[in-house]
């Protein structure tokens, strides 16, 4: 499940009228276009395939029935939830909903969503969630992991954040969305520094030594960390100096004025953008700076100069959208 969901009621997807069925071997996709629903179709299948082996070193069989894609295109903040049932170790009653741009419908919320269901195909029993949508966000485009980055950063190391000796365990999503949120934003946070650690597969194993021998013995198995605890700071460590890294490596400065309606959008929207990076955008007022500002030959407003260890990189004259601006950072 992706979070945002929760906001959207499923009623959504009722009223079947006038939509399009697509079947492969494993899925059957429902959406109004029918174009996005072959898109979407055969998408499932390979990122089945290429997930399996990305995570499990091995492709899973077939299912025995093809889990039903429910497609909701919208324009908002996407989401996607995924059921199913165990039972003595088999898996069925499969369903997912996804809704979303048909962008980010393909580059994340079915990516995410079938991760979960190969890791059902593989553990066969319910995963802590932190782990299960730490991981299924890892394959996510980075926009997406980057609103997560955003509150983890806002939220670790403070009194808000859930200890980690709850997260670990936690079978179910907490019961607000302010809560949920911050388990998926430390999920993520967590799963993705092992990850980066040692890669996918040894972060499945490390899932199935926790379940037999507990978390303490998993990461020192797997990870060298004595303790959970360890572990824990050590990504908070970790996420501190690159963050400290980033902010030393590249200075962005906006030339703005005080008659700039285009400035005040674009600062309201970039400065939490880049900030979830670990970027700072620094604001200058044209006729303060005026020295610079000639000196750069700035001669419209916004204006951003982007310096990398000291050397300009790119001069970008208008308003700018986070995506672009943030790709340079990548
Ligand atoms: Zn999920």
């Amino acid at each position: 499940m992706k979070y945002l969901i929760l906001l959207l009621p499923l009623i959504l997807f009722e009223g079947d009228a006038g939509t399009a069925e697509y079947r492969t071997p494993n899925f059957i996709v429902i959406c109004h276009d029918a174009a996005l629903a072959v898109e979407i179709g055969e998408a499932a299948e390979y990122y089945r395939a290429q997930l399996s082996e990305a995570w499990l070193g091995e492709s899973i069989p077939n299912w025995y029935s093809p889990c039903p894609i429910r497609v909701r295109i919208s324009n908002d903040a996407g989401g996607g939830a995924t059921t199913f049932s165990f039972d003595r170790g088999e898996v069925f009653g499969w369903d997912m909903q996804i809704q979303g741009t048909p962008e980010r419908l393909l580059d994340s919320m079915l990516p995410h969503e079938v991760l979960h269901t190969v890791f059902a195909s593989h553990f066969r029993r319910p995963l802590p969630r932190w782990a299960d949508e730490g991981a299924a966000t890892y394959e996510e485009h980075e926009s997406e992991k980057n609103n997560l980055r955003l509150i983890a950063r806002r939220v670790v190391g403070t009194e808000q954040q859930i200890p980690i000796r709850k997260l670990l365990v936690m079978q179910d999503y907490p019961g607000n969305m302010g809560g949920v949120a911050v388990l998926y934003a430390q999920g993520f946070y967590l799963s993705e520094f092992l990850i980066n650690q040692q890669g996918r597969q040894e972060f499945v194993k490390f899932l199935q030594t926790a379940h037999q021998s507990g978390w303490d013995s998993a990461f020192q198995k797997h990870y060298g960390f004595k303790t959970q605890e360890e572990a824990y700071t050590a990504a908070y460590r970790d996420s501190l100096h690159q963050a400290q890294e980033v902010v030393s490596r590249y200075q962005i400065k906006m030339f703005t004025g005080p008659n700039c309606q285009r400035c005040q959008e674009d600062r309201k929207i970039l400065q939490p953008a880049l900030k979830a990076k670990g970027l700072i955008l620094e604001i200058l007022d044209y006729d303060q700076n005026i020295d610079l500002a000639r000196k750069e030959n700035i001669v419209g407003l916004p204006t951003y100069i982007i310096y990398e260890n000291g050397k300009r990189i790119a001069k970008l004259r208008g308003s700018q959208s986070a995506a672009s601006l943030l790709r340079r950072f990548d």
